[in-house]
């Protein structure tokens, strides 16, 4: 049952922000934002916040407003790019530029690059990198993948019960620690990057950063 925006939105983007699985895009000139009903999770953390009462839950939504149903769903229709997934050629040079990046600041990493899913795409472990960083990488960037936001936005949940579960309903692959990064291809999520190996969660996150950048610089 997803939420869903009415034209009564003043557009000033604070549901953005609190949306844990980053479902609410809009386009430059459009009147309004949009809640994709394929991605919403129904945690009503955006109806909470909007300022304006222009959120509601499909079900509970007015008669006058009715038609926001379909405006929403056809907005991500329009707008959402047939967006493949990320090649293995591309995600090999996204692991090449991330470890290009970790060994030029004296880092040895492993990163793993996954598919929406959290399916593996390719992992790469430089030579001197510890062993267990392989699994760390590909756990992050699986956990970011299906979270659909960086890993270092869910650090703070890290020790909330929820996530407790959630690690052991996922066979301890769900890693709220920052080091991964979802790929995002126009408005969907194509998958994610994900790095460990660094000392600290920052050091990994400026190799996602990297391996990003092969993606922005050609697209995939
Ligand atoms: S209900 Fe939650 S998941 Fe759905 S759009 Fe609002 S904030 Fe995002
Ligand atoms: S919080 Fe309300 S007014 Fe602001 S962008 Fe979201 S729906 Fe529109």
């Amino acid at each position: 049952m997803p939420y869903v925006i009415t034209s009564l939105c003043t557009n000033d983007g604070a549901c953005v922000e609190v949306c844990p699985v980053a479902c609410i895009h809009t386009t430059p000139g459009a009147p309004q934002f949009y809640i994709d009903p394929e991605v919403c999770i129904d945690c009503e953390q955006c109806e909470i916040v909007c300022p304006v009462d222009a959120i509601f839950k499909d079900i509970d939504i007015p008669a006058e407003h009715q038609a926001a149903i379909e405006v929403n769903a056809a907005f991500f229709r329009k707008n959402k790019a047939a967006a493949g997934p990320v090649s293995f050629e591309t995600a090999w040079q996204m692991i090449r530029a991330a470890h290009d990046y970790a060994q030029l600041m004296g880092m040895a990493v492993t990163a793993a690059v996954v598919d929406e899913a959290g399916g593996p795409i390719a992992v790469g472990r430089m030579d001197t990198a510890e062993p267990m960083t392989a699994e760390l990488a590909f756990n992050k960037a699986y956990t970011a993948a299906a979270f659909h936001v960086a890993t270092a936005e869910l650090a703070p949940q890290a020790r909330q019960a929820r996530f407790r579960s959630l690690t052991m309903s996922h066979r301890g692959r769900i890693m709220p620690v920052g080091g991964a990064i979802p790929i995002i291809d126009g408005m969907t999520i194509v998958g994610a990057v994900g790095v460990a190996g660094g000392s600290r969660p920052e050091q990994d996150i400026l190799c996602c950063r990297a391996a990003l950048a092969v993606i922005e610089g050609h697209g995939h």
